[in-house]
Order: structure tokens, then sequence, then C-alpha cells
């Protein structure tokens, strides 16, 4: 029944890269027999799940939406896609994302163009365009994105459905390719919160294949979607200032303040809170995302992985001939700007500057936190935009992660939340952000809320 789904709207959508239908029939076949037999199934058994292209799987390509990874089959599995695999889960899927993970419209994927399942003379946002494509589509329940500055919670907000995007460190990065690693966390995509909370439960926890997975016992996130907010004292959402001006869209405001005021009306008390180095988060994320880029991407020198320039006749032309080849227009931009701020000379005034605004913006939410349980803003300035208006821009296009990235700089967990829709009847989304590992206020308070 996926796969008739699939079939059906995939020449319209392309949400996906590769589809795993065999695998997938049949894990749903033992579930069936499981079932038949009367035996008791789990949470995630048979459900059909949509996994981003640049989590490996053993034996199944995974291309990162690069050609420099065409043909290449990772002889692994990440610790993700073992967990789910584990758990009984249907993988369906490899879906689609910007090369590499760098974009905010999955318009930079060497391999296809994603359509926004709203209007699909519209991009889906990105990264994670293809994943939060096939979920509002119904081509699947659920599925795996990741964000490094706002790849979960802009694509999700894009396309009308809940993204989260936990705190850095609870769900382990192995197996994961790798963009920038102090920022790169892997989430989860659902048409409910409840949906995506059980599949971030599944997905969480410590790894030691992971240095920087956090140690910490993992609650049943289920426990929290109870129905109303906490009647012992009132829950405070901080709506933060700074996030309500210039650059938002009049029909994003609304709807976000409509969205505030159902806070109110459940029983919140919403204050201001004013966050003032929130603005230098993205000119410190484009240079740190791209100096950690530029380390991560130099492994792809033709020797190890995937493919390798037909061209060359030395060593060195090997190298350069197979980068030129394989890596698409921002994935050079990305190396060219991180290898200049990473290097001798510009090291102090680029990226060590950027670490010091990176403390700064951390120090902002801290503050916050003392006085709010939760902070409330827009997930993107704008709704979906057309495919190909912001693809010269690279600037303008870096402008859709304003929210979405200083928290991404903090680690901290945050989801989208769908508050409506624009007068084209284009999905709006509120960014929900709590304190470190508040995982549990940020479902409760989301699932009450929806
Ligand atoms: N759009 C942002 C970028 O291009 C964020 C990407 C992401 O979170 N992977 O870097």
């Amino acid at each position: 029944e996926t796969f008739a789904r699939i079939e059906a709207l995939e020449p319209k959508l392309h949400s996906f890269l590769h589809l795993m239908k065999e695998e997938a029939e049949a894990t749903a076949k033992k579930v069936d027999e499981k079932i038949a037999s009367g035996e008791e199934i789990g949470l995630l058994e048979g459900l059909p799940i949509g996994v981003k292209d640049n989590m490996c799987m053993t034996g199944v390509p995974t291309t990162c939406g690069s050609r420099i990874l065409e043909n290449f089959v990772p002889p692994y599995e990440s610790t993700v896609t073992g967990k789910l695999k584990q758990a009984g889960a249907v993988l369906v899927g490899k879906t689609n994302l910007d090369e590499f993970a760098m974009g905010s419209s999955t318009e930079n994927s060497a391999y296809a163009l994603t359509s926004n399942p709203w209007d699909t003379s519209r991009v889906p946002g990105g990264s994670s365009g293809g994943s939060a494509a096939a979920v509002a589509a119904e081509e699947c329940v659920a599925a795996l994105g990741s964000d490094t500055g706002g790849s979960i919670r802009q694509p999700a907000s894009f396309c009308g459905v809940v993204g989260i995007k936990p705190t850095y460190g609870l769900v382990s990065r192995f197996g994961l390719v790798a963009f920038a690693s102090s920022l790169d966390q892997i989430g989860s995509f659902g048409r409910s919160v409840e949906d995506a909370a059980v599949l971030l439960g599944a997905i969480a926890g410590h790894d030691p294949a992971d240095s920087t997975s956090l140690n910490i016992e993992i609650p049943d996130y289920t426990q929290y979607l109870t129905p109303e907010l906490p009647k012992d004292r009132k829950l405070k959402i901080g709506v933060i200032t700074e996030t309500f001006g210039e650059g938002l869209s009049e029909e994003v405001k609304t709807a976000v303040e409509a969205g505030i005021e159902q806070f109110k009306a459940l029983g919140a008390e919403i204050v201001e809170i004013s966050c003032p180095r929130f603005r230098y988060g993205l000119p410190a994320y484009y240079i740190i995302a791209p100096s950690e880029a530029s380390s991560n991407l130099a492994r792809y020198d033709a020797v190890r992985y995937g493919k390798r320039s037909e061209e060359a006749d030395n060593l060195l032309s090997m190298y350069t001939k197979t980068r030129a080849e394989g890596f698409g227009a921002e994935v050079k931009r990305r190396i060219m700007v991180g290898t200049y701020t990473l290097s001798a000379g510009y090291y102090d005034a680029y990226y060590l500057k950027a670490q010091k605004v990176r403390t700064l913006i951390k120090q902002d939410f801290q503050k916050a936190f003392e006085s709010v349980d939760l902070l409330v803003c827009p997930t993107a300035p704008t709704t979906a935009f057309k495919a190909g208006e912001k693809t010269d821009d690279p600037l303008s296009m870096y402008l859709s992660d304003l929210t979405t990235v200083p928290v991404s700089l903090a680690g901290l967990p945050a989801l989208n939340l769908p508050c409506g829709f624009d007068s084209q009847g284009l999905p709006i989304g509120m960014q929900l952000i709590a304190n470190v590992l508040r995982e549990d206020q940020l479902l409760h308070t989301a699932y009450v809320y929806e």
C-alpha cells in the first residue's frame, strides 16, 4: 500500500533518491506473520519510515546528494538506522537532500528536484527536504532528518509537519556523513508531535561509537504527551523580540502571533524576552559551519570513497579533478570559505571570533532560560518559496535560517510546530525552543498545543 502511494506520487514529488522495496516488503511480511500468530508488536514495528540519504546503511547506496558519492555503498550501518531495524520499523527509502546537507531548499541535490507537496512549483525547504515532503505527502509515516543549522525545522515549516532537532549529543551521529560536526544532529519528522516523539525516542541514547554522544538515560517520551499544561504553576513562554523584526513576512508574523495567543488560552504565561546577540548567529554560523565542512570534506580524495575522475593522469590531478567534478557549486563555495577562515593569519579574525560569538549566543539563551521555560519564534521568515527563486543568491538563501541557526549554535532542542497557512494555502510554522535536555517540556507543550 505504502509503495503504491510512493510510486504514484514520486514522478511529481521526487522525495526519494533510492527506494528499498524488497527489504521493506520482507520486513513488513515478518511483522504480518507476528501479528497473525497473535504476538504483541512494538510501537515502531511495521511503520514505514524514510531515511535522509546522508545516513549510512549497510549495502544501501548513500549519496549525500553528491556526485562524489555516486556508487558509494557503505559497508556499515549508522546507529540510528540500526536501532530502527532492531525495532522492526520498515525503512522504505533514502530521501533527497541538499548536497552534504548544505542548503535550505533541497535544490543543491545533484540528483533530483524535490517539490513541495502543497504546491509543486515551490521548494520543500532544506536540507532535509525529501524527508519533510515524504512525510507531508504521506509517502511514509515518519522520517529521519539531520539538522546542522535548521535543516529539520525549516523544511518541516515549509511542508507543514512536525520536525524535532534534539539536544546536541542526544542522538548518535555514528554513520551520519559529517557536515559540521559540532552542530550536526539527527532528529525526526512526523505529521503529529506524537509520531515525531516516538521516532525520536527510538533513535536517542548513548553510543560509545560517537564521542560526543551523551551518556544519559532516555525517558519514554510518550509519557509526557498528556493533554494539559502543568496546573501547579504557570508554564512561562518567552517570545524572542528580535525575531519579529525586519525580513519577517506579515502573514508569518500574524500566524505565529495567533499561535502564541493560543498558548495563552491554554494557560501559559507569555513574556517578551530579548536575545540581543541572536542576530550575530547567522554570520557566526556561516564561518563555523564552512570551517568544519572544509575539514570534514577533505576526506573525499578519490582514494577511499565513491567517484574517481577518469581524466586524471597523476596523483595530484586525481585529487583536483575528482573534487572539481564531484562537488557542486555550494559545496565548493563552503570549502573555499572554510579553508580561508581557518588559514593562518585569518583564523583569529574569523574562526576564533565566530567561536566567541557562539559563546555569547549561548549566554543569551542561558539568561533567557533563567526566567522562562520555553522560547518561541517563527521557524522561518517566509513560507515556501518558488523553485529557482533563490538559487543565484546564496545570501538570501542563508537568510531563511535566521531563527534556527542560533539554536543550533547553542546545542538546544527545538521543534517546528505547524500554526496555520498563508493566503496561498502554504503552511506556516513556529519554532519552540527548550533548555538543554528539556525534550520532556518541549514535547509536552507542543502536544498540548496540537
Ligand atoms: N541551511 C543551512 C545550511 O545551508 C542549514 C543546513 C543544515 O542544517 N544541514 O547550512
